[in-house]
């Protein structure tokens, strides 16, 4: 039977790629987005094969994960991925703060991860790998933070990393595996085009690191070539 994963955040950027290359690799990709009527993309994709099947889903919509988990009760899920993320506003200098914007980040970069673990525990568990993954960044890291700056996107970063690290321990006696990820610099919308990684060369670093994944390394901080960072 064919291993599926449910991405979140698949229409464009790494989600994208990582759609493209488990589906190539014959994977069940459930590939979630906030607009399918808009992810001409990824349509087209799906379009073209058999294992994509698209849901909409806002993650910062508690609701709306309820929902999704409850139409997917049956489907064991072998990854988890929490893919969607925003950066927040360009200006995020000491003085320039704001609280709503703030929220909002968090929102989307800490709480729905964990709400996407929460509703889809069961399904995971049911499954032979058993992985939740989750985009963390570098620039979520403490250890690495040498320049400052960026305190809505670094903080929810740095917040994802911990709830990684303590679902890493609640869920092991299930035999899950929790992980948070740094995708390089990668061109995307987020990105930008100066960027260094391509997205597809993110997402197939990705795809080896999953495919070889053990529970022992679960609670690690890795980057899409395999490489263990400091919190
Ligand atoms: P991107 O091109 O801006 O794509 C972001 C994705 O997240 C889009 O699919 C977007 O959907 C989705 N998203 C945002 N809010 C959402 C919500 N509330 N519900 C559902 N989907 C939502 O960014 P990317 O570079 O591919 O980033 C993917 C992940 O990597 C993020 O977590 C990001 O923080 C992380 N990351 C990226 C870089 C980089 O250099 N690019 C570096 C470190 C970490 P819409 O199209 O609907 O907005």
């Amino acid at each position: 039977m064919a291993e599926t994963i449910l991405i979140t955040g698949a229409n464009r950027g790494i989600g994208l790629e990582l759609t493209r290359i488990f589906a190539d690799n014959n994977w069940k990709v459930l590939a979630s987005c906030r607009k399918p009527d808009a992810a001409e993309e990824l349509s087209n994709l799906a379009d073209t094969r058999n294992n994509i099947d698209i849901f909409s889903l806002d993650v910062s919509d508690d609701n709306a994960i309820t929902r999704l988990a409850q139409g997917l009760e049956n489907e064991p899920i072998d990854i988890l991925f929490n893919n969607a993320g925003i950066f927040g506003p360009r200006d995020q200098d000491f003085g320039a703060t704001n609280s709503g914007e703030w929220l909002s980040v968090m929102r989307t970069n800490v709480v729905a991860p964990m709400k996407m673990a929460e509703a889809f525990v069961e399904q995971v568990a049911a499954s032979q790998r058993r992985i939740i993954a989750s985009m963390g960044s570098m620039m979520g890291s403490v250890a690495d933070n040498s320049s400052g700056g960026y305190y809505l996107y670094r903080s929810s970063k740095a917040a994802l990393g911990m709830v990684v690290k303590s679902l890493s321990i609640d869920l092991a006696d299930r035999g899950i595996t929790a992980v948070v990820f740094h995708p390089g610099w990668v061109r995307t919308d987020m990105g930008g085009p100066q960027a260094t990684t391509l997205p597809a060369d993110s997402a197939a670093g990705f795809y080896n690191i999953l495919e070889k994944m053990t529970i022992e390394q679960t609670g690690q901080f890795l980057t899409f070539e395999g490489k263990e960072l400091p919190w």
